[in-house]
C-alpha cells in the first residue's frame, strides 16, 4: 500500500457511523489521556531540573520562576488529569482542555525559549526533540499532525525573527525539522501499531456483537429483549445529550390479549404480537423511540424528550399506528381492533439512577390506564401530575 493510500485507509477509519467514531474516539482518548498524565508527570521533573541551569549558571531568577511556573502547570495538568480519571468517566471536552493547555503550555515555553533565551542555549533544541516527543503520544493522528507542523512553524519563525546570531537560528531550524520529521515517524509508527489493533478489536468486536444480538433479540417479535431493556435503561439514565431534557418510560400491554388468544388460537396471538412489535419496532427511525418486549404482550419503550409537551403526540402517534393495524379483536371491550394501553412515567434526565423505582411508577400507571378503561394513555411524572390521554376507537 503506498503511503497516501494507508493516510486515506486512516482516514477512512474515522468515517465511522458518528456513534462507533464516538466510541472510537473516546477509547483513543482515555488510553491517550493515561499517557499524557504520565508525561506531564516526567515533564514536570525535567523543568524542575531546568530551573537549576539559569540559577546557577546566569543567576537569573526570573528565568527559573518561569521554569518553575511551568513545571508546576505540569505538575497540576497531570494530577488534576489523574484525580478527574479516577473520580469520574472523562469527557471529551474536559481532554480537549487538557491537550489545548498543554499545547499552549509547551508551545508558549518553545517561544519563550526563542525570544528570550541566551542564542546558544541548548535549552531550544532538547525542547525541541523534547515537544515532539511529546506531540507523539497526541491521537488522533490529524490532531497530532496539526500540532507538530504548527509547533515547528511556530518555532522557526519566533526563531528567525528573535535570535540576534544567524548560526543559532540555522541551528534552531535543523534542530526543529529534524525533531518534527521524527516526531511524525514515530506518530506515523505507533498509529499503524494502534490502528492494526483496532482493527483486530474492530473484528472481534463484530464477532461478539453477532453473540450479544442473538442474546439481546427476542425470538418471536424480533425486538430487543428484555435484557437489552435492562442494559439500555441503565445506559439511558447517564448517557444523555445536553439538550435532552426528559427521559420517557413508556409501558404498552394489549388490552383483553388473553380474550385473543382464547379466541383466535395461540398461533394466531403469536403473529398479533409480532405485528404489534413491528410498528414498535420502527420507532426508533421515525421518533428515536427504543422499544423492548418486557413480558408476554408487554412492551417497554424509552426515549428523550427535550420538551416535555411533545410526549403526547408520541403517546398518540404510537396508538394510532396500532389502531391502523386494524387487527380484528372481537372479544375485546374497548374497540373492534386489537388497542393497547400505555402507562408512562417521565423524569427529568440525570436525576434518578434507579431503574426498578421508575419502572414501577411506569408500571403504575400503566395500571391507571388499566384502570381508567384500557385503550388510552395515563401520564405521569416528576412534577408532572398525573393525567390520561384518551381512548381512540
Ligand atoms: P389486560 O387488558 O388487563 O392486559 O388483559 P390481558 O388479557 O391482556 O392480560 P393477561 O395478563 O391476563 O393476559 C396476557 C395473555 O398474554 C396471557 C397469555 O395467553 C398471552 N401471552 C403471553 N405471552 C404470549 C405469547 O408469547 N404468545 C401468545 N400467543 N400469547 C401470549
Ligand atoms: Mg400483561
Ligand atoms: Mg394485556
Amino acid at each position: 500500500m503506498s503511503f497516501f493510500n494507508k493516510f486515506l485507509f486512516l482516514w477512512s477509519h474515522y468515517s465511522y457511523a458518528p456513534d462507533q467514531y464516538k466510541e472510537y474516539i473516546n477509547r483513543l482518548f482515555i488510553n491517550n489521556l493515561s499517557t499524557l498524565r504520565e508525561i506531564s508527570k516526567i515533564v514536570a521533573i525535567v523543568i524542575i531540573c531546568f530551573t537549576a541551569f539559569p540559577i546557577f549558571y546566569e543567576k537569573d531568577y526570573i528565568n527559573a520562576l518561569f521554569y518553575l511556573l511551568f513545571a508546576v502547570i505540569a505538575l497540576v495538568l497531570s494530577y488534576y488529569t489523574n484525580y478527574k480519571m479516577q473520580t469520574t468517566v472523562v469527557s471529551n471536552r474536559f481532554i480537549y482542555i487538557f491537550i489545548t493547555l498543554f499545547y499552549v503550555n509547551i508551545m508558549s515555553f518553545g517561544i519563550y525559549l526563542n525570544i528570550f533565551s541566551v542564542q546558544e542555549r541548548p535549552a531550544s533544541v532538547f525542547f525541541s526533540f523534547l515537544i515532539c516527543a511529546l506531540l507523539m503520544f497526541v491521537n488522533p493522528p490529524q490532531f497530532n499532525l496539526a500540532l507538530t507542523l504548527s509547533a515547528m512553524i511556530v518555532f522557526i519563525i519566533t526563531s528567525l525573527c528573535f535570535k540576534e546570531n544567524s548560526d543559532a537560528a540555522v541551528y534552531d531550524i535543523i534542530c526543529t525539522v529534524l525533531a518534527g520529521i521524527i516526531s511524525l515517524y514515530f506518530t506515523w509508527q505507533i498509529t499503524k501499531l494502534r490502528f492494526g489493533l483496532e482493527i483486530s478489536t474492530t473484528i472481534l468486536e463484530e464477532e461478539r456483537n453477532k453473540y450479544l444480538d442473538q442474546s439481546t433479540i427476542d425470538e418471536l417479535t424480533k425486538l430487543k429483549n428484555r435484557r437489552d431493556f435492562m442494559h439500555t435503561f441503565q445506559r439511558y439514565l447517564t448517557n444523555y445529550r445536553s439538550f435532552d431534557n426528559w427521559l420517557c418510560i413508556a409501558i404498552c400491554d394489549i388490552d383483553f390479549f388473553k380474550n385473543y388468544n382464547d379466541h383466535y388460537g395461540h398461533p394466531m396471538g403469536d403473529a398479533c404480537l409480532r405485528s404489534v412489535a413491528g410498528v414498535l419496532n420502527s420507532l426508533m427511525d421515525i421518533l428515536g423511540v427504543y422499544a423492548a418486549r418486557v413480558g408476554g404482550e408487554e412492551f417497554a419503550l424509552l426515549w428523550f424528550e427535550k420538551d416535555v409537551s411533545h410526549v403526547d403526540e408520541v403517546l398518540t402517534y404510537i396508538s394510532k399506528s396500532i389502531r391502523e393495524l386494524e387487527i380484528p379483536h372481537e372479544k375485546s371491550k374497548v374497540s373492534q381492533y386489537v388497542s393497547i394501553s400505555i402507562g408512562v412515567y417521565i423524569e427529568h434526565c440525570g436525576v434518578s439512577s434507579e431503574t426498578k423505582i421508575l419502572y414501577d411508577l411506569a408500571d403504575k400507571a400503566l395500571y391507571a390506564a388499566k384502570g381508567s378503561g384500557r385503550n388510552c394513555a395515563v401520564v405521569t411524572g416528576n412534577g408532572i401530575e398525573q393525567y390520561k390521554i384518551p381512548r381512540n376507537v
